[in-house]
């Protein structure tokens, strides 16, 4: 069925173990990260296969997907109090910032008579989560070593998500040194130093890598073969595992000119056009209500995107060498943004390719 979205099965599981590989060397676990693909745990499988310890997602229905798999799960978003329950139940570690939260975790936790483990959050300049105050830090560890059910398992920080701030051996220096703090104050060591995401791999390849670091969490660079302080391709990795494949359903020489007095288009901008004489366009049954944003890219770079509405997707297709008809497919390379919007469409079909 089209629109499509193909999962290399195999790339997926190279690209696993060669960010597995380069953690190892560092002395770091990975948790690889399932919210790009929203939790489909056959896609998961192959973090496993791949050799990662945890499995992470920021939502705790994906988290309830993966039940199945052996592996340690951790839920990226600071929990809502209204999902403690869930949280309790299916994450075996959470990231938190609030005491408030981390207080109903434990009343839960005391419930079922287990332990949740959690990592404090710290925020080092990226103004998302975690708390700020260095004093407020070592406040809440204290608080947090008291409940009863809840282990304060490690310290934690996020970068490069709302800042744009990217990790370096300085900030994440700092998170050494907070950590180090926090263990003064309650007299033993922490299990996690949890340094960033995707974009905290590139201090690996520059033996930038503060020693005490001994946790990432990782997406996109698995997923897309990409780091993201740089946006730079990581060494021996693929970045095509995702392609969607979508149907061309009009094929049609059409003026590269509208007609008309031009008004607002289907999202109430004004588009503007540039005279470039007849082009041969084609129509895909595939629109912005599936990919999102124009992150997409035609795997035939003598094609190029013209626009998109909800529900169509127009192709230049003149300076091509194929030769197309309607009814055939064509195949997109993805970034973050549309391989996210369309796994999380549910008019786009996910195949596995083994
Ligand atoms: C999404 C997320 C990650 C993973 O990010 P990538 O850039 O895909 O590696 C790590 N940590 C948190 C808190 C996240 O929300």
């Amino acid at each position: 069925m089209n629109p499509r979205i193909e999962v290399n099965y195999r790339k997926l599981v190279h690209n696993t173990e060669v960010l597995q590989e380069k953690a190892k060397e560092h002395g770091i676990e990975l948790a690889a990260v399932t919210k790009c693909f929203c939790g489909i745990p056959e896609i998961a499988q192959g973090y496993v296969d791949g050799g990662v310890k945890y499995l992470a997602d920021s939502r705790i229905s994906n988290l309830k997907k993966l039940q199945k798999l052996p592996n340690p799960k951790i839920l990226l978003r600071i929990p809502m109090l209204s999902e403690v329950k869930d949280v309790v139940a299916y994450a075996d570690i959470s990231l938190n910032s609030e005491l408030k939260t981390m207080r109903v975790l434990n009343e839960e936790a005391l419930r079922l008579g287990v332990t949740h483990k959690v990592i404090l959050m710290v925020d080092l300049g990226d103004l998302r989560e975690g708390i700020f105050d260095e004093d407020e830090v070592l406040h809440a560890a204290k608080e947090v070593e008291k409940l009863s059910n809840i282990s304060l398992h490690g310290i934690g920080v996020n970068l490069t998500c709302y800042g744009g701030v990217i990790p370096s051996n300085k900030n994440l220096t700092k998170l050494e040194a907070l950590g180090t703090a926090i263990e003064k104050e309650i007299g033993r060591t922490l299990e996690l130093f949890s340094g960033g995401n995707s974009s905290s791999v590139y201090l690996l390849d520059n033996q930038e890598m503060p020693e005490r670091i001994n946790h990432l969490r990782i997406g996109e660079a698995i997923v897309l073969g990409t780091e993201s302080a740089y946006g730079k391709n990581i060494e021996n990795t693929h970045q095509d595992i995702f392609q969607m494949v979508a149907e061309i359903i009009e094929l049609k020489e059409k003026p590269s000119m509208p007609i008309g007095e031009i008004g607002m288009d289907a999202f109430g901008n004004t588009p503007s056009f540039e005279d470039e004489g007849i082009r041969k366009r084609a129509i895909l049954a595939v629109g912005r209500q599936d990919i999102g944003s124009y992150d997409i890219f035609p795997v035939d770079t003598s094609m190029s995107i013209l626009g998109a509405s909800s529900d169509h997707l127009i192709l230049d297709l003149t300076d091509t060498a194929g030769d197309f008809e309607v009814g055939d497919e064509i195949r997109f390379n993805l970034r973050y943004g549309a391989l996210l919007s369309l796994m999380t469409s549910e008019y786009v079909t996910k195949k596995i390719i083994y």
